[in-house]
């Protein structure tokens, strides 16, 4: 190595996103074979059958109608009142726990992830995750000197492996009297599994249990960044009702996105939301995460986050873009349902979807099946355990056909 004036933490650090990675081999046959020839199913973000990006209109109209003061002026620390209370009234709608909920606001999901784990979690710490899980939920836990674990999503039946979740939970408190775990559903990335209701009542036992102990401090952060592509409005807000009456020492913390649900991916903005049954508790987490808004980005974007409270606002414009959004909701449904029938003829392997921009087919060797498939111009993120694709960006025509490919390149590489 040559010479470094880095601290010792950062020596060495670099971020290889394997997702930007995939996606820059994409645009390069694209720009080689031309569009129609290439299928690139690495984008984590909702594009038309046109393969135009989506931004939903009566998000962009209420957007250019914000007035110039508001996109420009600061914010405040904790975010706008009004924002804040749009966006819990938009999550949990009629699914609210019975239990305090407060919000901080963030800069996306990934600013909950951030606080969460800098502020539940103790120093060399450990988080634990699913096997299946978003690549950054590692680099942010690194980043702040904490470790990632992982446990067993699936179980031979293909549902929510309790066993193996109850298991790593009990192993970590032995070490540790902290425990943050992120739970991302519904509409996984990168299964598109959704945890059933009756899966969230074991889990919430296993939690409980847990802190039984009054020593142990457990945390859950819910990452909820395709919630709004998960299914019918009610129905997959349901579990939140389930949050309400926990112990003192069991908070659980909903992470919203305005990445997904509004098509605002680069405008940063969600919210952190805290439910728990303590007064204490949710005074304490209103006061350290506003102070590491302070300490990390100050204040996050003020037009936006006035957009949403101004749809919000509005009973008119809130039901028009949950209707043009449930109309791109039923446009991934169409793709995914696609390649999972296609998938079923041709006996291609996948993890349990339900919903959301992303399904995922399981594989000992998804490097050399992705290299494979790159040679017929089809483009997707090799995981760890197999490999992602992106029904949130693929044009319903280019869907046809994939998954015999894929099972193909599976079959040649065996
Ligand atoms: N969580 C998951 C599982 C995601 O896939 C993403 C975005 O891709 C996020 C959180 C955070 O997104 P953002 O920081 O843009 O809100």
């Amino acid at each position: 190595m040559g010479h470094t004036v880095a601290a010792s933490h950062s020596i060495g650090k670099v971020a290889t996103d394997k997702i930007f990675g995939a996606n820059a081999l994409a645009v390069k046959a694209v720009a080689q074979f031309g569009k129609d020839k290439v299928t690139n199913a690495t984008i984590g973000a909702l594009l038309d059958d046109n393969e135009q990006l989506v931004c939903l209109p009566t998000v962009e109209k209420v957007y250019r109608s914000v007035p110039i003061t508001e996109v420009i002026n600061y914010a405040p620390i904790a975010g706008l009142p009004d924002f804040l209370n749009a966006a819990m009234d938009h999550v949990f709608g009629e699914s609210r726990p019975d239990a305090f909920t407060k919000a901080v606001a963030t800069s996306g999901g990934s600013g909950v992830l951030h606080h969460a784990i800098w502020n539940y979690t103790e120093l060399h710490d450990t988080v634990l995750t699913t096997d299946w899980y978003w690549g950054p939920y590692k680099v942010l836990c690194e980043e702040v000197l904490r470790k990632l674990d992982t446990f067993s999503l699936f179980n031979e039946k293909m549902q929510f492996n309790a066993p193996s979740f109850e298991s790593k939970i009990k192993a970590l408190l032995e070490k540790q009297n902290n425990l943050l775990v992120i739970l991302n559903t519904p509409a996984h990335n990168p299964t598109g599994y959704t945890v059933t209701d009756a899966e969230w009542d074991g889990i919430i036992d296993i939690l409980k249990a847990a802190a039984k102990n009054p020593v142990k401090k457990i945390t859950v952060v819910i990452d909820i960044a395709y919630l709004d592509f998960s299914g019918e409005r009610n129905a997959c807000r349901k579990f939140f009702s389930k949050l309400g009456k926990m112990p003192a020492n069991l908070l659980f913390i909903v992470g919203f996105s305005m990445s997904k649900s509004y098509t605002m991916y680069g405008q940063r903005v969600g919210a952190m939301i805290g439910v728990t049954s303590d007064a204490d508790v949710a005074k304490e987490f209103e006061d350290i995460n506003q102070y590491s808004n302070r300490a990390t980005w100050s204040n996050i974007n003020r037009g936006v986050m006035r957009m949403m409270a101004m749809i919000y606002a509005d009973k008119e414009l809130y039901a028009q873009v949950e209707k043009e959004r449930e109309g791109y909701y039923q446009l991934i449904k169409q793709r995914a349902d696609i390649f999972t029938q296609e998938a079923a003829a041709v006996n291609l392997t996948m993890l349990p979807y339900s919903a959301g921009y992303f399904l995922s087919v399981p594989t000992d060797s998804p490097d050399a099946v992705v290299e494979k498939l790159n040679a017929e111009n089809i483009f997707a993120v090799a995981l760890g355990k197999g490999i992602r694709i992106a029904v949130c960006a693929v044009p319903t025509e280019k869907i046809k056909g994939m998954a015999a490919k894929f099972k193909a390149a599976m079959d040649a590489v065996k």
